[in-house]
């Protein structure tokens, strides 16, 4: 086998995957070095993609011509549009899926692309050369060598895992920790740090009273997340999937509360920071005391697998504890166990220590992605992923790096609050995060972002002419509503009638967009049939109209507040020798280097009386 490649991703999780996938989609040879073929992008806690902006990063992973999207919509078991009696900034995809299926179809995926190898193996040590990576060494002893590095470890380095008093070495249940090569890292510079997240029981759903559950079905008319026009498993006739929602009550809380006294969480045994918007059950009675009751649900992980997640119930808890609770929740009083919650504490990586391209300021050939720069969440790593992956081979060809900006991307703000702000907790995307809501909208991200990626030579040709097309058909029904002033809510009922409408005289809308002396009335008898707008052009096009103000204020807001991002400061700038800036700022500037003046303004301690001295001395 081969052993020299262009670029090596360390971990075929959600970020490694896109990674992968991204430097070998533009040119690269990859290996994807992780320790199993069929664990790939393992869905370690929740069997969801997607839910409040989640599910726009999802629709711009794919609209750059990621894969997450795409094997989301192959493993769906239910889909629901969230929020829909909202805005449409709040509209968020989210699907249930099908765990092994897709696990398996990530496998596939990476099989079908030549120039990319999977080895299964741990990586054990990094090979430096001059302060760069010049190979790793695996468990092994199997050497590969590469000019660019991208890791992606997720909860593996140093994991220990936790239930009750009870601890032990891992990265997830059953799957060994990854040691050696962060404290590398750490020893290189790189400032490293722990956190902790958790996850909930698996329970047989053979074992549980329905009958006192809710049951929450998937909406009637399913959507995906890709935008290319491949039906989702649920779209092509798999039936979709129920789950269930359940409450706890005072017993159950009882219960808990009796085992605090064993808790890691509480006797200090876990050191680690974990996600406050994802808390665990103790968590949740501690910071809530007063609430008798909090809500659960139960969620399908595979259309042939007994297996059910209980989300909302993850836990540290001794088992017996945890056993003894989930029995005391109406409808699981004879709940059998799969597997028992737990926690797990990990190594991460400083955030702050890289540029925008996930390119390490440390290590020159370093990019670090996923849970390892402090993140939570599938959506959240795989969009790093697919960012690192592009990076690293823009690096490699000495090519600008792709940085998405906030007003164009989720992923924008992800990675730019990472950089700028740090973090104390695992990063979890909220739509708040977001000063330009609706721009980032999920039914506009491959406005947004294809043309850019396919530019950079990753997003393929299909995507581009897709959305090429689409963007026709949104300016030709856009132009048309506005010279007959058809209201947003007109729009779908318009076309439907247009649908129905006989024809008289074949047209093309476009010729009739420039006659606009005809009445609505004239037009419906002359529109061709078979104008035939997809729900995406529909969808656009109402949006548009309906929140034309606050997108055009939002537009403007941005191109504002862009000047400042594209006032460079140079690398090797010498803060201490400029008058005036404060001297929490002057050390963060030094510590951090930002890139541009709008990058230093986010960085917390550094005020705006500090920006006012660096754009009165770059001449602004
Ligand atoms: C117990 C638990 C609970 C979680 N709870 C939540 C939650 O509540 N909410 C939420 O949003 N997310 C949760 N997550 C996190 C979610 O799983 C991660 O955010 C996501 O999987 C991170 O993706 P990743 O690609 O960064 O890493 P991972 O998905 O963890 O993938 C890392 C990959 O790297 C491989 N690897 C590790 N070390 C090496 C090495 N040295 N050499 C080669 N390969 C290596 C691993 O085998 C694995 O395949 C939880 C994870 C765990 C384990």
């Amino acid at each position: 086998m081969n052993n020299r490649f262009d670029v090596i991703v360390i971990g075929g999780g959600h970020a490694g995957c896109e990674a992968a996938m991204a430097a070998a989609g533009m040119g690269s040879s990859v290996l994807l070095l992780t320790p199993d073929l069929n664990g790939l992008a393992k869905m370690s806690c929740n069997p969801a993609v997607g839910g409040i902006a989640k599910g726009q990063i999802v629709r711009e992973i794919d609209a750059l011509g990621g894969y997450s999207g795409l094997v989301t919509d192959a493993a769906t078991l239910q889909f629901r549009m969230l929020n829909r009696s909202k805005g449409p900034a709040m509209w968020s995809p989210r699907a249930q899926c099908d765990k092994q299926k897709f696990s398996a179809t990530w496998l596939k995926t990476l099989l079908s692309v030549s120039n990319l190898s999977i080895y299964a193996d741990f990586a054990a040590e990094f090979l430096f050369e001059n302060r760069v990576i010049a190979g790793v060494r695996t468990t092994t002893g199997a050497i590969f060598y590469a000019r660019a590095f991208i890791l992606t470890a997720g909860t593996f380095l140093n994991g220990k895992m936790f239930i009750g008093q009870h601890s032990f070495e891992g990265g997830r249940i059953g799957e060994k920790a990854s040691y050696g090569i962060s404290d590398q890292l750490a020893a290189a510079g790189i400032p490293m740090e722990r956190m902790k997240t958790g996850t909930p029981p698996r329970l047989d759903i053979r074992s549980i009273d329905l009958s006192k559950l809710v049951r929450q079905e998937g909406d009637a008319n399913p959507e995906r997340f890709s935008y290319l026009p491949v039906p989702s498993a649920v779209q092509a006739g798999g039936t979709q999937m129920d789950c269930y929602l359940l409450h706890t009550n005072e017993k159950v809380h009882d219960i808990l509360r009796s085992g605090f006294d064993r808790s890691p969480l509480f006797t200090g045994l876990i050191h680690g920071k974990g996600p406050r918007y994802c808390p665990s059950i103790e968590d949740k009675l501690r910071t809530f005391a007063g609430k008798d009751s909090h809500q659960l649900f139960l969620e399908p992980e595979g259309v042939s697998s007994p297996e059910y997640y209980l989300q909302g119930f993850s836990s540290s808890l001794p088992l017996e504890i945890q056993m003894e609770a989930v029995h005391a929740i109406e409808g699981l009083e004879n709940a059998v166990f799969f597997k028992p919650a737990y926690a797990v504490e990990y190594d991460y990586f400083d955030p702050q220590y890289l540029h925008h391209s996930l390119r390490s300021k440390v290590v020159d050939n370093l990019f670090l992605a996923g849970q390892v720069n402090g993140t939570t969440g599938y959506e959240e790593a795989a969009a790093q992923g697919i960012v690192a992956g592009m990076n690293a081979h823009l690096f490699l060809m000495e090519h600008e790096p792709m940085i998405l900006r906030r007003d164009q991307a989720y992923i924008g703000v992800l990675i730019d609050d990472l950089i700028n702000k740090g973090v104390d907790e695992p990063y979890r995307m909220f739509t708040s995060r977001a000063e330009y809501r609706i721009l980032l909208r999920q039914d506009n991200a491959d406005f947004r972002l294809t043309e850019l990626s396919h530019s950079l030579g990753y997003a393929s040709e299909e995507r581009y002419a897709a959305v090429m097309k689409k963007q026709e058909d949104v300016a030709l029904l856009a132009a048309f509503c506005d010279s007959y002033k058809v209201k947003a809510s007109l729009v779908n009922p318009l076309l439907e009638r247009l649908e129905s409408t006989p024809l008289t005289e074949s047209k093309r809308l476009s010729e009739l967009v420039a006659r606009p002396e005809l009445t609505l009335e004239q037009l419906l008898t002359v529109v061709p049939r078979g104008t035939n707008y997809s729900s995406d052009v529909v969808t656009s096009v109402e949006i548009s109209i309906k929140y034309a103000g606050y997108i055009e204020r939002e537009k403007l807001q941005a191109q504002k507040n862009n000047r400042l991002e594209y006032i460079k400061i140079p690398a090797d700038f010498d803060f201490d020798a400029l008058n005036g800036l404060s001297i929490e700022c002057r050390q963060k500037l030094k510590r951090y280097k930002p890139e541009t003046i709008a990058q230093a303004s986010r960085i917390s301690g550094v005020s705006p009386a500090d920006i006012s001295v660096l754009l009165v001395y770059f001449g602004r």
